[in-house]
C-alpha cells in the first residue's frame, strides 16, 4: 500500500485539474482512473462532439460556397474521415492529459476504484489488485446517460452520445429524444449531413434551459433547416425492431408512434455513484449525486466530491472549476466557492448559444425591475460580411441600479461571444461600463455593446 496526501477517484476534467492543483500546492497526488485520462470531457463529451459539429460547419460553408462567390463543382463528404479527425483530436488530448500527470510527477493508477474506508481506495485492473492510502480523497466519478424503463439503450437501435459520434453514416432518419445541448447538437450535426432528423421534447421548448427568446430562435432555425420538433411531447417507450425503431409518444392525450433508423436517447444524466462504496462509508447522496457543501466536501470532511456526480449544471468547466476548489481546500490553502450564479453554458448547434446568469423570466421572478437590451446580428456588420445574420444578444440588467443579471446570445460564434460577459458579470458591471467599453469594429462582439446601449435607449444601428 502507498501513502498519499491526496488521491482522486476519476481523471475526467474534474479529477484531472483538482490533481494538478493539489500538486502545485506540493501534495503528494494519485489519479486512479479505469479508462482514459481526460474522462467524458475529452474522450466522449465536449471535445470529439465539437470537432463532428466544425466539420459539419465546413461542409455548410462548402455547400454554400456560391454566396461567397466560389465555385464548387464535386463535394462528397467521407463520413468515416469525419469521424476520425473527432476521435484523432480527442486521443491527442488524452495523450496531453497524460503528460501533464508526468510533468507535475501525479502518480496515474489505471483500474477500477473503490473506498473500502475513509482513507483507502483498492483499485482492480484485470487480475491486479492495489490499495492506497490517502489523507484526503476526491471522488470525479462523473455521470452517464439517465435511462427509462422501456427506453434501454442498446447501442445498436436506441443509443447514447458515445455511439451517436462513431456512427460511420449518418442514418436516414433519427428520432432524438430530448432537446437539451447534447440532443440540439446531435440534430444539428447529423441534420446537416442529410439525417431526417425528429427532435422530441417532453417540455414546452428545445432548450428549456435558455431564455425563451434563445429557445424560440433555435427553434425557427431548426424548422428552416428541416428538423422536425415536437415540443410537450412524451416518450412512453421505444420498441426496437430488426432495421428501426419505433419511438411511442404522446401530446395532449394524442398518441403518435415516430418511426426511425435509430433513437437517440439524450435526456439528461445520472452520476456514476455506484458500486464505489459510498454507501459502506455512510457518503450521503441525493437523487443519484453526492451531497456536497460549498467547498466540495461531503458529510466525511476529508472526502471530497466534484464535477457530474455532484449533479447540474452537468458541465465540465464547472466540474474544473470544483476540482480547483476541492484541492486548494484539501491543501489547506486560500479558496473561494464556485459561483453558480455566473456559469457560462453553450450548446454548439447551428445557431450556436451563449449564456449565463438569470433568463428574463427568472429575473423578473426573482423581483428585479427588468430592463432588457437586444441587439440583433442582422444589424451587425461584421455579421454580415461573414454571411450569417442569423441570431441577436439579449442582455438582462436591473432597471433600478444597472447591474447585469443575465446574458444570452444565439447566433456566429455566441459561444465566444459569451466569455467577455462572464468578466462583467463577476465583476459587477453595469450596463454603461459595458455601452462605454469600445469594442473593435467590424466584429461581432460590437452586438454585445449595442445591446447594453438598447437597454437603456441608446443603441446606435437600431
Ligand atoms: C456528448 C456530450 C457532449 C458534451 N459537451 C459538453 C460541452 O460542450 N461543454 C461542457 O461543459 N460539457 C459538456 N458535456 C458534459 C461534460 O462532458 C461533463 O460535464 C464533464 O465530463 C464532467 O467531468 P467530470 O470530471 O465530472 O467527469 P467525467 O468527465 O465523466 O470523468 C469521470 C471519469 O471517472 C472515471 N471513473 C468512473 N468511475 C470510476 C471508478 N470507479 N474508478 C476509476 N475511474 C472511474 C470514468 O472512466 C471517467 O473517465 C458533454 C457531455 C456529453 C456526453
Amino acid at each position: 500500500m502507498t501513502d498519499y496526501d491526496l488521491a482522486i477517484l476519476g481523471g475526467g476534467p474534474g479529477g484531472y485539474v483538482a490533481a494538478i492543483r493539489g500538486a502545485q500546492l506540493g501534495l503528494k497526488t494519485c489519479i486512479i482512473e479505469k479508462d482514459k485520462l481526460g474522462g467524458i470531457c475529452l474522450n466522449w463529451g465536449c471535445v470529439p462532439t465539437k470537432a463532428l459539429l466544425k466539420n459539419a460547419e465546413v461542409y455548410n460553408t462548402i455547400k454554400n460556397a456560391d454566396k461567397y462567390g466560389i465555385k464548387v463543382d464535386k463535394l462528397s463528404v467521407d463520413f468515416p474521415a469525419n469521424v476520425k479527425r473527432s476521435r484523432d483530436v480527442s486521443n491527442r488530448l488524452s495523450k496531453g492529459i497524460e503528460f501533464l500527470m508526468k510533468k507535475n510527477k501525479i502518480t496515474h493508477i489505471h483500474g477500477m476504484g473503490k473506498l473500502t474506508s475513509k482513507t483507502t481506495i483498492e483499485m482492480t485492473s484485470g487480475k491486479k489488485k492495489e490499495k492506497v492510502n490517502a489523507k484526503k480523497i476526491i471522488i470525479a466519478t462523473g455521470a452517464r446517460p439517465r435511462t427509462f424503463p422501456g427506453m434501454e439503450i442498446d447501442g445498436q437501435r436506441v443509443i447514447s452520445s458515445r455511439e451517436a459520434m462513431m456512427l460511420d453514416a449518418p442514418p436516414k432518419k433519427m428520432i432524438i429524444i430530448g432537446s437539451g445541448a447534447i440532443g440540439c447538437e446531435f440534430a444539428s450535426y447529423f441534420n446537416e449531413f442529410g439525417s431526417e432528423i425528429h427532435l422530441v421534447e417532453m417540455l414546452d421548448r428545445v432548450l428549456p434551459v435558455e431564455d425563451a427568446d434563445v429557445s424560440k430562435e433555435v427553434a425557427r432555425n431548426f424548422k428552416k433547416s428541416g428538423i422536425k420538433i415536437y415540443t410537450g411531447t412524451k416518450v412512453s417507450s421505444i420498441d426496437r425492431l430488426k432495421t428501426k425503431v419505433k419511438v411511442h409518444t404522446e401530446k395532449n392525450g394524442n398518441k403518435e408512434i415516430l418511426e426511425g433508423d435509430l433513437a437517440l436517447l439524450a435526456a439528461g444524466v445520472t452520476g456514476n455513484i455506484e458500486n464505489i462504496c459510498l454507501e459502506k462509508l455512510g457518503i450521503v447522496t441525493d437523487g443519484g449525486a453526492i451531497t456536497i457543501n460549498e467547498y466540495n466536501q461531503t458529510n466525511i470532511p476529508n472526502i471530497y466530491a466534484i464535477g457530474d456526480v455532484t449533479g447540474s449544471p452537468w458541465l465540465a468547466h464547472v466540474a474544473s472549476a470544483q476540482g480547483h476548489v476541492a484541492a486548494d481546500h484539501a491543501a489547506g490553502h486560500e479558496t473561494k466557492p464556485v459561483n453558480y450564479s455566473n456559469i457560462p453554458g453553450c450548446t454548439y448547434c447551428q445557431p450556436q448559444v451563449g449564456s449565463l446568469g438569470m433568463t428574463e423570466a427568472q429575473a423578473k421572478e426573482a423581483g428585479h425591475d427588468v430592463k432588457v437590451g437586444k441587439f440583433s446580428f442582422q444589424a451587425s456588420g461584421k455579421a454580415m460580411a461573414v454571411g450569417n445574420t442569423t441570431g441577436f444578444v439579449k442582455l438582462v440588467f436591473d432597471g433600478k441600479y444597472g447591474d447585469l443579471l443575465g446574458a444570452h446570445i444565439v447566433g456566429s460564434e455566441a459561444t465566444e461571444l459569451i466569455a467577455e460577459l462572464g468578466v462583467a458579470k463577476a465583476l459587477e458591471t453595469r450596463w454603461e461600463d459595458i455601452a462605454m467599453t469600445v469594442h473593435a469594429h467590424p466584429t461581432l462582439s460590437e452586438a454585445v455593446m449595442e445591446a447594453a446601449m438598447d437597454s437603456f435607449g441608446s443603441a446606435i444601428h437600431q
